[in-house]
């Protein structure tokens, strides 16, 4: 992935769209729809965040930005410098949020283990990690720890790989 990829926005016009700073591509005067897109660069990591925010709480990546977007814009003093800080205040806060209810969330279900033994399956169980459901007949992974433990196994997609 580059450094900075392209996000599409699309940003609801609010009461005086002249003094929105995001209506670069546009003349104003000229514009019909009340919706309009925009394409701007983030940081790879920003996306990234944003992706995983946004598939947390299973809503469009572009609802989300919209969201904070209107939020920012909302508080903050429209001038683009500001407007940039929020966004970049927003996207620390998500951080941050997200890092609590990571932390918050019960503890590594893989905890302690040592090794993955592949091995075919033959009753029905759920990845320990992802809780994807687990098949007879399905190749899966055996967490091997010398905690003691209920058997733990993890689907393909969750085992660690060099790739
Ligand atoms: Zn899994």
């Amino acid at each position: 992935m580059s450094r900075c990829d392209t996000l599409y926005l699309v940003v609801t016009q609010k009461e005086n769209p002249e003094e929105t700073d995001l209506s670069e591509t546009e003349n104003v005067a000229e514009r019909p729809k009340k919706e309009r897109v925009i394409h701007t660069r983030v940081p790879a990591v920003l996306e990234a965040e944003l992706k995983r925010f946004a598939e947390n709480l299973r809503v469009p990546v572009s609802n989300l930005v919209r969201t904070i977007l209107e939020d920012a814009v909302a508080v903050a003093d429209r001038a683009t410098d500001k407007v940039e800080q929020r966004l970049r205040t927003a996207a620390q806060q998500l951080h941050e949020e997200r890092e609590k209810v990571r932390k918050s969330i019960a503890s590594d279900p893989l905890e302690g283990v040592y090794a993955f033994q592949a091995l075919v399956i033959n009753s029905g169980d759920e990845c320990a990690k992802c809780h994807a459901a687990i098949e007879a007949g399905d190749e899966v992974h055996l967490a091997l720890s010398d905690r003691p433990g209920p058997r733990t196994f993890v689907c393909a997609d969750c085992v660690p790989s060099k790739k």
